[in-house]
């Protein structure tokens, strides 16, 4: 496949979305922090996918931004692992056609910038406490990404569960009239959910991670036994995470859509986890049958 057209640039970018769009292109947008692996990849080959569904060649997008707004202070945001070559190769073999890529982040953020994106009570609890501000900086790029775009379709990862939610929410209420679509979490052989950030991850580590997908399943077995209590559910995972060695920053049970805390566990009742090992911050997530 050949590799996609790398365009820095996020005003040209517009330029051609919007040439594209208004010559009746279907355009699906998958937007990422980079570092790609196989979570991403299901991704853009799904956007591919959808792009040409209209029954004629469509144009499939992807965007690779660190986007500084949506860390803090003491996150990650300088040693986020980066690689633009690596991922053109990556975007190639997924059928990507463009990539947006801005070298700087002053090129999406223009002097006066002052407009932000804060949607309500999705953003609050989970990783909306733990990383204030977050979802703020999530919601105003991927907003500012749509417009640039224009996309019919964008897709984004059930790995990162509440910000699709923030993300749903966010398009439905600014009638932004783009579908968002969610796609399965993509795991290791062992089950460990893909990130980029798997990456920070060292030998000692990396097989301890595992405990938290585990810690997952184990409480989806127990669900499916007939245990409806959250709190039960939520004490099993913290207990099999700390045993690991992790240190958990939240396990809840929450509505899936509402991500409200449930009173007892009904299906679809999804299960999400944060936990550290030792300075990476892993999240993942499951539904309850
Ligand atoms: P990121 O580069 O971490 O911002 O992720 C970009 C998109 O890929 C987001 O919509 C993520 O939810 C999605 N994603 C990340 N990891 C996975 C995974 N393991 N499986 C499926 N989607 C993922």
């Amino acid at each position: 496949m050949s590799t996609p057209e790398l365009i820095r640039d996020p005003a040209e970018w517009q330029r051609r979305c919007a040439t594209a769009r208004d010559g009746g292109t279907r355009i699906a947008l998958v937007p990422t922090m980079g570092y790609l692996h196989d979570g991403h990849l299901s991704l853009m080959r799904e956007a591919r996918h959808r792009a040409d569904s209209g029954g004629r060649a469509g144009l499939s997008l992807a965007t690779i931004f660190v986007n500084p707004t949506q860390f803090g202070p003491a996150e990650d945001l300088a040693r986020y692992p980066r690689d633009l070559d690596g991922d053109l190769a990556k975007c190639a073999s997924a059928g990507v056609d463009l990539v947006l890529a801005p070298e700087d982040p002053k090129s999406m953020y223009l002097p006066g910038f002052q407009t932000w994106v804060e949607v309500g009570e999705v953003s609050k609890g989970l990783c909306g406490d733990r990383r204030p501000g977050h979802f703020r900086g999530v919601a105003t790029v991927v907003a500012k990404l749509l417009g640039l775009s224009r996309p019919h379709v964008a897709l984004f990862g059930d790995k990162d569960w509440q910000q699709l939610q923030v993300i749903r929410r966010m398009v439905l209420d600014l009638d932004m009239g783009v579908e968002v679509v969610g796609m399965p979490i993509i795991r290791e052989p062992d089950g460990l959910a893909r990130s980029s950030r798997n990456a920070y991850l060292s030998a000692e580590e990396r097989p301890r991670a595992v405990a938290i997908s585990r810690a997952l399943r184990e409480a989806q077995r127990r669900a499916s036994g007939g245990e409806r209590d959250p709190r039960d559910l939520a004490a099993g995972i913290s207990r099999a995470l700390e045993g690991a060695g992790l240190r958990v920053d939240y396990v809840e049970l929450v509505h899936p859509e509402t991500l409200r805390p449930v009173e007892r566990a009904e299906p679809g009742t999804r299960a999400l986890v944060a936990a550290f090992l030792g300075r990476t911050r892993l999240i993942d997530n499951l539904a309850l049958p």
